[in-house]
C-alpha cells in the first residue's frame, strides 16, 4: 500500500482524523494505496502555515521566487519517468502520454511563470493635468487551487505555478481521484529548497477539504478547473465573501470540417482530438459536424481509423486508449452510450465496456465509440460525457452548423478544418468558445488567455491574464 501524505507548512502530515481513503487503479480496479481524509481542520493548519509564509514569500525578489521555481521545474524533468509512471497508474492513461504529455507540461508550467515574471512591465497614465499614474500590482495572500483528475499534475501546476510566481501562498487541493502525483511533487518542493508553508497541499474529498478552501475567510482567491456543477458550488460559497474567483469548467466541443478542408490531416487529427486521454479532455472534440459533401466518405474512413485504435495495458507502448479514471466515471459514460440509443442513434463502432485478460481483468476499459444519426439538441450532443464517445453529424451550410455548434450550455473549445481564410475567420467569429483552433488541435502557447464562455467558466488562465488573477492591481495618482 502506498500511503500519502499532506504537505503542510514544509512537511508531510497525517489528516487530523487518522483516517484515509482508497487510492485505486483504474487499469486493474484495485486498490494501491490510501490518501489522507483530510477536513477543514487540515485545511485551517494549511491557512496558518500559508499566512505565515506570505510576508517573507511576498518580500521575495522576483529572482529568488523565479529561481526556486526553476529548481522545481527541473527536479520533475529530473523525475520524469517516476512521475509519468505514478501518473499512468493512478490515472489510467497511456505512460507514452503522460510521458510525452502530461509531465513535461508540468515542468514547462513552472519554467513559464518563474520566468515570466522577469519580463513583467506595469503601466503608468501620464494624464493631462500634470499628474502620473501608476499601476501598481501586488500580491492577494493566501490563495487556492483546485484541479481535476482528467491531467493531474499538469492542471495542478498550472495553477499553482503563477500564484506562487506572483508572490502568493497557496493552499491547493488536487482530485482525490488522483493525488498521486501532487504528492510526489512535495517532496521536490521540499528538494528545492522552497520555504515552508509557501505551498500546502491538502488530499481529501471535493465536499470537505475543496468546500472547507472555499468557505475559509483567509483564502482570498480561488483558482478552480472542474465540472459546471463544482463550479457553481464554489461560487455560491466564494462569491458573497468577495473571494478573486477564476473557473475552468466543462465543455462540449464542436469540431466543424469544410469538404475544402486538408482531409488526411483532419481525418488524422480528429481521431487524436476525439479520443486522446480516452476523450476525457476538456478540449476533445466531441461532437464532429462534417460538411455534407464528404461527410459518408469522412465517416467511413475515420470509423475505420476508431475501430484500429488498441485499447489496453496503459503502461504497454503500443496502447492508444488506456482506462476511464473510475467505476463511476465507467458507469456513466456506459450510461451516455445507452441514451444514446435511447435517442435514436446509430452505432457505427465501439459501445462496449472492454474486458482484458489477466491482471487488467478489472480495469475500466471502454471501446472508442462513435454515433451518427442523432438531433443536434438531444441529450447526447448537449451534455458532457468527458469519455471516448463522439457523434457525427452533416450540415450544409455555415449558418446551419453555427447555430448546432453554438446550441449547448458550453462554450470552451472549438476546431475548424477549412483551406478557406474567410470562412475560418468567419467562423472564429461566430463561434462562442474560449479557444477556437484552425487546422489543428490542442496547440498551446502558454502565453495565450485559456478559458471557457458560458457555463464552461468564467476568467481567464494562461499568459499575462494568470498572473493578473494572482494579483490585485492599485493606482497611484501623483500630481507633480
Ligand atoms: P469535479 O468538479 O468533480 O472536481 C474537480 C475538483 O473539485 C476536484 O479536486 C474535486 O475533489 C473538487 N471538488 C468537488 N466538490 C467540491 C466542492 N463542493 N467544493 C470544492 N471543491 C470540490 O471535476 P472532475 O474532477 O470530475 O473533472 C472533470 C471535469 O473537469 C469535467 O467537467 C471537465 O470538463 C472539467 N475540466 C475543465 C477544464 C477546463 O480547463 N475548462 C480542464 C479539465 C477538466 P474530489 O475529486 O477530490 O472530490
Amino acid at each position: 500500500m502506498e500511503r500519502i501524505l499532506n504537505y503542510i507548512n514544509g512537511e508531510l502530515i497525517e489528516p487530523h482524523s487518522k483516517e484515509y481513503l482508497e487510492n485505486i487503479e483504474p487499469a486493474k480496479g484495485l486498490v494501491y494505496g490510501e490518501i489522507p481524509n483530510s477536513s477543514a481542520l487540515d485545511v485551517a493548519d494549511a491557512v496558518v502555515a500559508a499566512e505565515e509564509a506570505f510576508h517573507g514569500w511576498a518580500n521575495t525578489t522576483r529572482k529568488e521566487r523565479s529561481s526556486v521555481m526553476l529548481k522545481i521545474a527541473d527536479l520533475i524533468d529530473r523525475n520524469l519517468e517516476k512521475l509519468a509512471l505514478a501518473e499512468s497508474k493512478d490515472n489510467g492513461k497511456p505512460l507514452k502520454l503522460a510521458r510525452q504529455v502530461d509531465i513535461p507540461r508540468a515542468s514547462a508550467n513552472f519554467r513559464f511563470f518563474a520566468t515570466a515574471i522577469l519580463h513583467e512591465s506595469s503601466e503608468l497614465h501620464e494624464s493631462d493635468e500634470e499628474a502620473i499614474n501608476m499601476t501598481l500590482r501586488s500580491p492577494i495572500g493566501v490563495v487556492g487551487c483546485i484541479s481535476p483528475w482528467n491531467l493531474p499534475l499538469y492542471l495542478f501546476t498550472w495553477k499553482i505555478a503563477p500564484a506562487l510566481a506572483a508572490g502568493n501562498t497557496v493552499v491547493a487541493k488536487p482530485s482525490e481521484i488522483t493525488p498521486m502525483t501532487a504528492f510526489l511533487l512535495s517532496a521536490l518542493c521540499m528538494e528545492a529548497g522552497l520555504p515552508k508553508g509557501v505551498l500546502n497541499i491538502v488530499h481529501g474529498l471535493g465536499p470537505q477539504v475543496g468546500q472547507a478552501m472555499s468557505e475559509h475567510p483567509k483564502i482570498k482567491a480561488i483558482s478552480f478547473t472542474g465540472g459546471t456543477q463544482t463550479g457553481k458550488q464554489i461560487a455560491a460559497t466564494a462569491a458573497p465573501m468577495f473571494k478573486k474567483l477564476s473557473l475552468e469548467l466543462g465543455g462540449k466541443n464542436p469540431n466543424i470540417i469544410f469538404a475544402d478542408c486538408d482531409f488526411e490531416k483532419a481525418l488524422k487529427t480528429t481521431v487524436h482530438s476525439s479520443f486522446a486521454n480516452q476523450g476525457q479532455i476538456c478540449l476533445c472534440g466531441s461532437r464532429i459536424f462534417v460538411e455534407r459533401a464528404i461527410y459518408e466518405q469522412f465517416r467511413d474512413q475515420f470509423v475505420e481509423q476508431v475501430s484500429k485504435l488498441r485499447v489496453g495495458d496503459p503502461k504497454d507502448e503500443s496502447t492508444q486508449v488506456g482506462a476511464v479514471v473510475s467505476s463511476a466515471h465507467m458507469a456513466k459514460i456506459l450510461d451516455y452510450i445507452d441514451l444514446a440509443k435511447e435517442e435514436g442513434g446509430k452505432l457505427l463502432c465501439g459501445g462496449e465496456r472492454v474486458v482484458l485478460d489477466g491482471e487488467h481483468a478489472n480495469g475500466y476499459f471502454i471501446q472508442p465509440t462513435v454515433f451518427e444519426g442523432l438531433a443536434f439538441d438531444c441529450r447526447t450532443n448537449q451534455e458532457e460525457i468527458f469519455g471516448p464517445v463522439v457523434t457525427l453529424t452533416p450540415f450544409d451550410n455555415q449558418e446551419e452548423v453555427i447555430q448546432m455548434a453554438n446550441s449547448t450550455a458550453y462554450g470552451l473549445s472549438a476546431t475548424i478544418w477549412t483551406s478557406n481564410l474567410h470562412q475560418a475567420t468567419r467562423m472564429s467569429k461566430a463561434l462562442q468558445a474560449g479557444i477556437v483552433w484552425v487546422n489543428t488541435w490542442l496547440y498551446r502557447d502558454l502565453r495565450t488567455p485559456f478559458g471557457g464562455m458560458k457555463n464552461s467558466g468564467m476568467g481567464r488562465e494562461g499568459g499575462w491574464d494568470a498572473l493578473g488573477f494572482f494579483t490585485e492591481k492599485k493606482n497611484v495618482c501623483i500630481k507633480l
